[in-house]
């Protein structure tokens, strides 16, 4: 019975050219993997920093597992809360600048939790339209009236406020896109919301350790103080973590431990994770280098796209979309990449609106100049092989 309902499920969405399949690596996350013995050039990880497999976070992780054991036992508010994740937040607060921070199991579940717990069916939520998944569940979840506004787009944004006159509201955007790579417009959305007395909701998933001077992410990139109701980031990318965030008003955080379901009913995350997080914020706040090659190799290699033909925009971010259209060519342009051991993910539809299928590459701190001179000699062979630029 279960058979036959899914394998039809299945074959639509092999016609449709959206089935995916998992590749499985056999090494750490980094600038190199091993995948069925081969070593491939990685360029599409969202460990920016390269910080998988480094030293220091796995003294860390090893002292806690020594110290703690293995698994937190619990959900924060029964019997899963230890010192370090009380420290990891109050790291994480001071990152931030904010009063207080609240750690959850995953990025994902911090953006269901947060938005569900603050918004409500009277609620009007203003939403960019190109969020990441996670907050448009959230979104949903919460029950509240949702506006999408045009990607990055203030004027769209004042539009949808004014069809909504008095009505409770948050604006939430991702701070940093995580497969356009382009950065929210936030000085004009900290103004619009502050002026419509709404909710500003922040999600750094992607700009946390990678924008800013010291990696505070979009605030800290446009020297924003003050603005941001609820600041979300998680600490899975360049952290090379795992879990989510959220910092903000003692109150914030006081009443999201107390009514943020993804919170309250799932087990704590482990002391040695909470353990590399922490580790990890101190490489962050004390290596500003690894940031600033970041973000001079990828501007670097957008140029070089850019002079091969690619249309490519020049933002300052590691995260780097090739815009292809259907998704039988983004996944037959990942499968050419991945012969010549190159690792590009093709990104489709439900990840990308219908007919922005595309590559989506991730330059990391860790790759050298020749590395990532072979990756874009491959890319412009494979884009002339399949016509997507010419010279
Ligand atoms: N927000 C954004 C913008 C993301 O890109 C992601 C993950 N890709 C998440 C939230 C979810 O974070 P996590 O992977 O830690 O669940």
């Amino acid at each position: 019975m279960t058979e036959n309902l899914f394998d039809k499920k299945l074959q639509k969405i092999k016609a449709d050219g959206l089935y995916r399949q998992m590749k499985y690596l056999l090494s750490p996350q980094g600038s190199h993997v091993r995948i069925v013995g081969e070593d491939i050039l990685m360029l599409s990880s969202n460990s920016y920093l390269g910080l998988c497999f480094d030293e220091r976070l796995r003294k860390a992780a090893h002292a806690a597992l020594e110290q703690y054991g293995t698994g937190s036992g619990g959900s924060r508010l029964t019997t899963g809360s230890y010192d370090i994740h009380k420290r990891l937040e109050e790291e994480i607060a001071a990152f931030k600048g904010t009063e207080a921070a609240l750690v959850f199991g995953t990025g994902y579940m911090a953006n269901v939790g947060i938005i569900s717990a603050v918004a409500s069916k009277s609620w009007v939520i203003f939403s960019d339209r190109l969020n990441h998944a996670s907050i448009i569940d959230g979104c949903r979840l919460s029950g509240a009236e949702i506006a999408v506004y045009a990607h990055c787009d203030p004027a769209d944004l004042e539009r949808k406020i004014s069809q909504f006159p008095g009505r409770p509201g948050l604006i939430v955007t991702d701070g940093l896109f995580s497969v356009d790579g382009d950065i929210a417009p936030l000085p004009s959305l900290v103004e619009i919301a502050r002026r419509h007395k709404l909710l500003l909701m922040v999600d750094d998933a992607h700009a946390t350790g990678v924008l800013g001077k010291n990696g505070g992410g979009t605030t800290e990139h446009f020297g924003l103080d003050e603005g941001i109701d609820i600041a979300m980031g998680t600490l899975s990318k360049a952290l090379a973590s795992e879990g989510g965030f959220v910092a903000g008003s003692h109150s914030l955080i006081d009443y999201l431990a107390n009514t943020a379901r993804s919170f309250i009913f799932s087990t704590a995350l482990s002391p040695a994770t909470i353990a590399v997080s922490l580790a990890a914020l101190d490489i962050i706040r004390k290596e500003p280098a690894a940031r600033v090659t970041l973000c001079e190799h990828s501007l670097w290699f957008r140029e070089e796209l850019r002079t091969m033909g690619f249309d490519v925009a020049d933002y300052p971010t590691p995260i780097i979309s090739i815009v292809l259209g259907r998704p039988d060519v983004a996944v037959d342009f990942s499968k050419r990449l991945m012969e010549n051991r190159i690792f590009v993910s093709a990104i489709r539809p439900p990840t990308v609106p219908a007919g922005t299928s595309r590559l989506r590459i991730n330059i990391m701190a860790t790759h050298t100049k020749g590395e990532l001179t072979r990756g874009l000699e491959a890319i412009g062979d494979v884009g002339r092989a399949l016509g997507v630029i010419t010279s």
